[in-house]
């Protein structure tokens, strides 16, 4: 992890010579939704390699850079596995489907457009019913900073304390994106993660090292009684692996690996 240290370190310079090797900048709108798009069909190529689909449960949007109230998102019922860039639905902030041909789950719009409604500086936000993470939510506990890993959320995530249902009303999706706050993350309990970030890369990342950490707690507990890293040292901690930049950054091997090994999600 000493590269992600390094990214989210102080050392600007060393940090930003990182972020200009893979941060692009964009001469235009449509080259920027393009490269959005290609880093959200590869985030749902991982997010089915990792196994985090549950039947037709799980979304990760994408804000459009034009149209500020509109997010890309997956179809209804197409398998994480086989999505494509060309696959990508355009939902605008009514709900309807303005791009594409298939159906948006209610649900996605019902939490996401709130989302994003609420968080201006959020790029992107994932959620699915990965295994760790609803297992984990069915505690109603924050993570703790057992793990350097587990650092990235500490101080940084919520717990949406209350389950009522499959979240299909707007007034609940509030509900939630008012439990994130200012943070990256959100356990919504007996349901599962959801987590936000500047990119569809950093989201990504932040959801498959939350769904990790879980799993890592739910071990440790399971064997014994953990140690915790203490308050200062959960706080540097945070700030060297929790940065936007370092959860971008994190997320650079697993893109390059999943466009080699699938090169059709660019189609
Ligand atoms: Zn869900």
């Amino acid at each position: 992890m000493s590269d992600t240290a390094t990214a989210g370190a102080d050392d600007l310079g060393i940090a930003a010579a990182i972020a200009s090797s893979y941060l692009p900048t964009f001469p235009n709108v449509e080259e920027e939704r393009q490269h959005r798009k290609e880093r959200l069909a590869a985030a749902f190529r991982l997010f089915g390699r990792f196994g985090f689909d549950e039947g037709v449960a799980g979304h990760i949007t994408a804000r459009d850079p034009e149209h500020a109230d509109h997010f890309w998102v997956n179809p209804f019922g197409m398998s994480f596995s086989h999505i494509r860039v060309s696959d990508l639905i355009l939902v605008n902030d009514k709900g309807e489907v303005v791009e594409g041909s298939s159906a948006v789950n209610a649900a996605a719009f019902a939490i996401h457009s709130q989302v994003h409604a609420a968080r201006p500086d959020v790029v992107a936000a994932a959620h699915a019913h990965s295994i760790y993470g609803k297992s984990w939510s069915t505690l109603g506990r924050l993570l703790d900073p057992l793990t350097q890993d587990a650092c990235a959320f500490y101080e940084d995530h919520a717990l949406f304390d209350d389950y009522t249902g499959v979240v299909l009303d707007l007034e609940e999706g509030k509900r939630i994106a008012h439990a994130i706050g200012d943070g990256k993350a959100v356990i919504l309990r007996n349901h599962g993660l959801l987590t936000v970030g500047h990119s569809v890369d950093e989201t990504a990342w932040w959801f498959i090292t939350m769904e990790r950490s879980c799993h890592a707690q739910l071990l440790a507990e399971a064997a014994g009684t953990p140690v915790l890293i203490d308050e200062d040292a959960a706080r540097l901690t945070a700030s060297q692996v929790g940065s936007h930049l370092a959860g971008s950054f994190s997320f650079q091997p697993l893109y390059a690996k999943i466009t080699r090994e699938q090169p059709d999600l660019l189609d």
